[in-house]
């Protein structure tokens, strides 16, 4: 291990320990800090670190995950749910919510469990509804209804400027990593709002109903029933987004409470839904840009 490395671990221990104990003091803006600081300090070390590849790759790199996280004694419980999990991954499949549930951490010593807690933490006693619990992405509650129609709205106007002269043929020149066109991207977005869209309508129409799983990162470079130009693509993004946010605008509140099943990602809220869809999109604009200059 390099000093670079063994510094870093251990800066990352201490930032961990140091913000627990300024919790306990009371002390949050501080041990805010701390915690950013940690957070920061893993994704510096690990942005230049680029696990690329397939799921092959990826496969291989979590089952590597799962030797190491056993030598630590990592709960099994949790060990099993990431191998079941790499198995649907390893058939090009989506993990769904039955075989990796949402996970909960207990914030005082680090027990974990795959089940929302009913009892206090049986190695430090915790009460149970102080476990932190471990989301998909932060996608689901990262907008309140107005925020999110908001930034629904707001989107394809960003797209529109960021596409703005582009030619056709530069729309469709593969990134040179041989990662997505503009083309792509726009197909991207395009799915991801027709799927928003007809789950808006499925709340709407049933109580609680199934959501099914769908790969939308997967189809964005299938070309069947395409439109023929990378602008044409784009206005039908727009065209289905103005329809979807016409349906929004007649939501009474309560409406935005209703819950459906998601495979997936297990129960969640239509607000939840749409959060997630608003909050997904941007994600992906500097995937457009870099590609503009
Ligand atoms: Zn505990």
């Amino acid at each position: 291990m390099t000093t670079h490395q063994a510094e870093w671990q251990d800066t990352l221990v201490h930032l961990f320990a140091l913000a627990a104990r300024l919790e306990g003091e009371g002390q949050y803006n501080l041990a805010k800090l701390t915690r950013a600081a940690a957070d920061s300090s893993c994704r510096r070390e690990t942005y230049p670190l680029d696990i690329h590849g397939d799921t092959d790759k990826l496969t291989v790199e979590v089952r590597k995950a799962i030797d190491a996280l056993s030598r630590l004694n990592m709960s099994a419980d949790l060990l099993s749910a990431l191998k079941q999990g790499a198995e649907f991954m390893a058939q090009g499949k989506l993990s769904p919510i039955t075989v990796t549930p949402h996970p909960y951490v207990c914030r005082a010593c680090g027990y974990i469990a795959l089940a929302p807690p009913t009892e206090p933490c049986p190695t430090c006693g915790a009460w149970a509804e102080t476990f932190q619990k471990f989301m998909p992405n932060y996608w689901f509650d990262a907008l309140e209804p107005e925020a999110a129609r908001e930034r629904l709205r707001q989107t394809p106007l960003v797209v529109e400027k960021l596409i703005a002269g582009l030619s056709d043929d530069v729309m469709n020149q593969p990134a040179s990593d041989g990662g997505w066109a503009i083309r792509n991207t726009l197909s991207h977005l395009r799915d991801a709002q027709g799927v928003l869209d007809f789950r808006v309508d499925l709340f709407l129409k049933e109580a609680h109903p199934i959501l099914e799983s769908k790969a939308v990162f997967a189809w964005a470079k299938n070309e069947s029933k395409r439109p023929p130009s990378a602008r044409d693509i784009f206005e039908t993004y727009r065209a289905s987004r103005a329809e979807t946010l016409r349906k929004l605008e007649s939501f009474a509140s309560s409406d935005w409470q209703r819950t459906g099943e998601h495979e997936e990602f297990g129960t969640v809220t239509l607000r939840q839904q749409v959060s997630y869809f608003a909050a997904h999109e941007p994600t992906h604009l500097s995937q457009i840009r870099a590609l503009t200059r």
